[in-house]
Formats: structure tokens, C-alpha cells, sequence
């Protein structure tokens, strides 16, 4: 149920209507919107009566969401969500990109691309301290040193961090050393892990498991918001399919329906959706025009001799002439660089 309050109702009335949420057994969910506040509820096994929320004041309407997500519906929240970070937001109004080395390889290299990302706008900065590699003999990651990198990088040159969490055990540590927390592929459906994260007071991205359905991955987000973390970005990063050619199948067809059914931010990887960095550029500007928010690049000072994934990831030298063509294109479509 979805308790949709006036646009002129006061922060006493939403607070009467939470509190008798929470009188039934039952979780509220605030969620304030542009023009009025929409309070969903989790945790009825049954259906909740809607009498008991209309005669409340300053209510408009108490509606049943049809949808097995909830929190992470379009019907529980009809504006794009937007993301604040201080002076800079993700959501519809820019294309946000986030680039970095596919791990925490050394300090040289991080501070190096930090410094150059910031001296070209681009303000998160992406880099694994903990990977997940196929192979247990591939470079897994500096761990907790590669944190203490990162932390050295956003100091240093004020970058905000993107980093991904394999496992509740480091969750204290990742969220200290993010400004987003990153969820990788093969931990989507990881369901313990979601709860843990859906206590963390940092946003998440979650990336889309590589045989999800666009469900599947919705209900993976709302394990993160059922838990009170509603700063959800949705990250399409390629699927198994049939065909050879690249590393996955970038699924951008999976775009406009994700932000039809959710308010959710939705990024797009275009290298780990391809594979090869001479594919990077095209796909990213058909992110953008699929009507992503943004996108997640591995970039790098040196990819030849980058210590995982160097095949997908591009030079500085290409994602200075992207960002050139993304300005432009940006534009078009309503959107500034973020
Ligand atoms: C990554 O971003 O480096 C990564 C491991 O991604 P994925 O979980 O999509 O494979
Ligand atoms: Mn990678």
C-alpha cells in the first residue's frame, strides 16, 4: 500500500500517518517527491485496510501497488529520483560518468587517473579494492590497502569514490572509503549482503546479475530500500546470451523499460558489457541516448599493462575525446555532463 499524501499536507500530518503504519506491525517509508510525500509501507502479509489510512488529514489517496517491488516502483514514486553529493547530483537532469582502472592496482595509478578525472570534470571515480576474479590465481585486489588508497584520492583531489563490496565482512570498511558502494554482478541476488547494505548510510549501485531478469533485478533493489536505504542506482553491465563476439550482450534494450517501471537512476558498463575498449565509445553514446543516467567506464593511464580487464579499458587520451562528443550530445537530450 502507498499512502500518497496532499501536496499541502504538513510534516505533522505525514508524521500521524507513519506512526499509524507503524501501529499496525508494519514498516513505513517515507519518500518525499518534488511537489508531495508518498509513504509506502513493507511488511503486511496480508492486505492492509485502506479506510483506516483515507480518513487520516492530509491524506490524498491510499493505493495498492501492484508490483511484487515496491519501494522501487514507478507507482510508488511517478519523479526520477535524484541523487545529491554536495554540489553534484546523479538523476534525469545530467549524464553522470564514472570512471576509473577496473581495480586498486597502486597509488600512482589511481592518483594519477583521480588528478586527470577532476581536471576533466568528471567527479567519481570507479576502482575495485576487492574483485571478483574467475580465476583464484588473477589479481583479487589490494583489499583494505587499495581502501586506504582510495581515501588518499578523494582527500587529495576532493573525487568521490566508487568501490565495490564483496562481502559483509568489509562492509564497515567500504562504506568509510565510498561515496557509493558498488554491488557487483555475481553478488546480485546475495541476499544477506543486500540487507547489509540496505543499513548503510551510503548510496548503492547495483549492477545487474548477468542472467537477471529486469524483475529480478528490481526485487534485488528493493532488498536495499525494504532494509531504508532508498539511494538505489540501477547498473546495466552486459548479459549471457549465445553471441561470441563481445564479452556479453550490453542489454540497453533493458533501459527505457527499467526507468518506465522504476524512479531508480539507471547507469549502463559499457566495458564490462562489451569487453573491448574500441566498442566503449559507440555504446556509451547509445547509453546515453537509450536514456541512461550515466555510465560506468574503466579507463585508465596505461591499459595495456592494467592489472585486470585491460582489454575494455580505455586511455585518457579516448575519454577526453568521448567527453567532447557526450558535452554535445548531452545537450540534445535535456541532460548536462555531471
Ligand atoms: C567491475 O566493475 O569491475 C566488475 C567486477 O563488474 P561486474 O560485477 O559487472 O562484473
Ligand atoms: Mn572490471
Amino acid at each position: 500500500m502507498l499512502i500518497v499524501m496532499r501536496s499541502d499536507a504538513t510534516p505533522a500530518q505525514v508524521e500521524r500517518v507513519v506512526a499509524v503504519i507503524a501501529q499496525q506491525g508494519l514498516t513505513p517509508h517515507p519518500l518525499p517527491g518534488a511537489t508531495r510525500t508518498a509513504i509506502g509501507m513493507t511488511g503486511n502479509t496480508g492486505s492492509v485496510e485502506k479506510s483506516l489510512f483515507e480518513v487520516l488529514p492530509g491524506v490524498e489517496d491510499a493505493i495498492r501497488v501492484t508490483k511484487p517491488y515496491k519501494l522501487a516502483s514507478r507507482e510508488m514514486k511517478k519523479d526520477d529520483s535524484t541523487l545529491r553529493f554536495g554540489d553534484v547530483q546523479i538523476g534525469p537532469k545530467t549524464f553522470t560518468l564514472i570512471a576509473g582502472p577496473c581495480g586498486v592496482e597502486s597509488e600512482p595509478v589511481i592518483l594519477q587517473t583521480a588528478e586527470h578525472l577532476m581536471s576533466r570534470g568528471v567527479r567519481f571515480l570507479r576502482a575495485g579494492a576487492f574483485k571478483p576474479r574467475t580465476s583464484p590465481y588473477s589479481f583479487q585486489g589490494m583489499g583494505l590497502d587499495g581502501l586506504k588508497i582510495l581515501a588518499k584520492a578523494r582527500e587529495r583531489t576532493g573525487i568521490r569514490i566508487v568501490t565495490e563490496l564483496m562481502d559483509t565482512e568489509h562492509a564497515d570498511a567500504v562504506e568509510e572509503a565510498s561515496d557509493i558502494i558498488q554491488i557487483g554482478t555475481r553478488n546480485m541476488q546475495n541476499f544477506s549482503l543486500l540487507k547489509r547494505v540496505g543499513k548503510c548510510r551510503k548510496p548503492v549501485l547495483l549492477k545487474r546479475g548477468m542472467s537477471a531478469t529486469l524483475e529480478e533485478w528490481l526485487m534485488a533493489a528493493e532488498y536495499v530500500m525494504a532494509g531504508g536505504n532508498y539511494d538505489v542506482i540501477l547498473c546495466e553491465r552486459g548479459v549471457r546470451t549465445f553471441s561470441d563476439h563481445s564479452r556479453n550482450t550490453l542489454d540497453l534494450s533493458v533501459v527505457p523499460p527499467a526507468k518506465a517501471l522504476s524512479h531508480l537512476p539507471v547507469f549502463v558498463d559499457p566495458s564490462h558489457g562489451t569487453g573491448k575498449r574500441n566498442y566503449v565509445p559507440a555504446m556509451t553514446y547509445a547509453s546515453l541516448a537509450s536514456g541512461a543516467d550515466g555510465v560506468l567506464i574503466e579507463a585508465h593511464p596505461d591499459p595495456d599493462h592494467a592489472l585486470s580487464d585491460g582489454a575494455q579499458t580505455i586511455d585518457f587520451a579516448t575519454l577526453d575525446a568521448m567527453l567532447a562528443k557526450l558535452k554535445a550530445m548531452a545537450a540534445l537530450f535535456g541532460r548536462t555532463m555531471g
